[in-house]
């Protein structure tokens, strides 16, 4: 008998975690004014909020953190890090930041001005914030087929080189401080970027005399993802790809709270020293010492461990076949997703998960909360609250796409717990019908409203 897949880790230590009644989560949702976020986690059972930061760590991280040194300049801790930075992504030289946005707020305060563009594969949310907040325009270039949910193609988050290209002739080499690839891209449902479409827009970006910014977040599963779907890569390492993939880019930042499976931690990649030494003023400005930035000497530690761990072959095939269980079990269900699914989440598609909703209400909002009222599972909306409204109108921007997210953490739920969700959307599937309004906003900041937004339900 051939014999089944099994995780590549085994448990030390465990968290308890609680089930609540229908009657509570409603009450809790209410006091939330419907913002997921402002949930108290204690009201949360299965928590797919979000991978980042919320990842176990493993027995040589532990033992990584009693052993790091706290000195505020020129830590061992650091230069750990910096080994296994240059080692993993080839970058000689780098800045720590406490977290991925700080390392966008950071590069960007040295590269960005006012007028300028970037174009790129679905930015991140606060990738998008910070290019706006600085009076730039972030411009979306990827490829069509990324917003066809049931369209199974095998790198759905690249770039469409032809969109790249007409940006990069419209605005002079001046204007454009970098182009901005994310790998996986997850906005568009954590879809892989292939090796190709790397080298095509690297190519661009020479042809042009413009830089290549990598937003790395989830490097490793973009990796994963060319060894097993892209010709020739077959017989390379996840780590060996990995250095391909920066080998094009003159900057990476990295949310080490993703792929470097830590709970805080972030880091800019520099190909050159020029760049690198703009940078430092800022990051002793914003986040610290540049040989600490913002972490502390454990986080480095744990950091520069995770970068390995997060690169071996056996953790990721054992990560992304978890989120494929959850995939598998949704199609049994015939409930709509991104297809095929993801590196760390399964979008559903809420416009067809719950088309009488007016898409004024907020669709994949509604959605998150239906789940949460069904067996307290915690989702994100990803569509019109998250892509916020137009910077200059003022009026809701309706993306192609209303999602909702469930995100896994690393080494953190069981099978099992997948199982339970995919029953409890399942449940919610199945009273779709009666499912006709959603919600409407009560407050919202001037950006990023998602999270602090505060709602209440539309009555018809
Ligand atoms: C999470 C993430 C960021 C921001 O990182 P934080 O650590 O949350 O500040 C940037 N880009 C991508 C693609 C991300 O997933």
């Amino acid at each position: 008998m051939e014999l089944p897949f099994a995780e590549s880790f085994k448990i030390k230590t465990v968290e308890n975690i609680h089930k609540s009644t229908r009657e509570e989560r409603e009450c809790w949702l209410k006091e939330a004014k419907y913002n997921l976020f402002a949930l108290k986690s204690d009201y949360v059972y299965i928590d797919l909020l979000t991978d980042s930061g919320t990842g176990a760590m493993s027995d040589k991280q532990w033992a990584a953190l009693m052993q790091a040194d706290e000195s505020y300049a020129g830590a061992r801790s650091y230069y750990h890090l910096k080994d296994s930075i240059e080692e993993i992504t080839g970058f000689k030289y780098f800045l720590p930041t406490h977290q991925g946005r700080a390392a966008e707020n950071v590069l960007f305060s040295s590269i960005i001005k006012a007028g300028d563009f970037l174009p790129g594969n679905s930015h991140f949310d606060t990738t998008k914030g910070h290019i706006e907040f600085r009076k730039a325009t972030a411009v979306d270039c990827t490829i069509d087929e990324a917003k066809d949910t049931q369209l199974i193609v095998p790198f759905k988050g690249n770039m469409d080189l032809g969109k790249l290209e007409k940006v990069l002739e419209a605005h002079p080499a001046e204007k454009i401080p970098a182009v901005v690839l994310t790998v996986t891209n997850n906005t568009a449902g954590g879809q892989p970027v292939s090796m190709e479409n790397i080298r095509g827009i690297s190519a661009l970006c020479r042809k042009y005399g413009v830089k290549l910014m990598i937003d790395s977040a989830r490097f490793a599963e973009n990796a994963y993802f060319i060894k097993t779907r892209e010709k020739g890569y077959e017989n390379k390492t996840i780590r060996e790809i990995a250095k391909e993939m920066f080998s094009y880019a003159d900057f990476m930042t990295m949310s080490s709270k993703k792929d470097a499976i830590v709970n805080m931690g972030g880091f800019i990649g520099f190909r050159n020293e020029e760049d690198w030494k703009k940078c430092q003023m800022y990051n002793v400005m914003f986040e610290g010492y540049i040989t600490y930035g913002g972490m502390s000497g454990r986080d480095m530690e744990c950091l520069a461990q995770g970068l390995y761990e997060g690169t071996e072959f056996d953790y990721l095939e054992t990560r992304i076949n978890q989120v494929r269980h959850l995939a598998d079990k949704l199609d049994e269900y015939g409930i709509p997703y991104q297809k095929p699914a993801g590196g760390h989440a399964i979008f559903l598609d809420a416009l067809k998960f719950l088309p009488k909703v007016p898409r004024e209400e907020f669709v994949a909002q509604t959605l998150a909360i239906e789940i949460y009222k069904e067996a307290g599972i915690r989702s994100v909306e990803i569509g019109t609250l998250l892509a916020d409204r137009d910077p200059v109108t003022h009026e809701n921007r309706y993306p192609a796409l209303e999602l909702c997210r469930l995100a896994i953490p690393r080494r953190v739920y069981t099978n099992n717990h997948m199982d339970y969700t995919a029953a409890a959307i399942k449940n919610v599937y199945d009273r779709r019908d009666s499912l006709t309004s959603g919600f409407r906003i009560t407050y919202q900041a001037p950006i990023m409203r998602h999270f602090t937004v505060e709602m209440e339900p539309v009555k018809r």
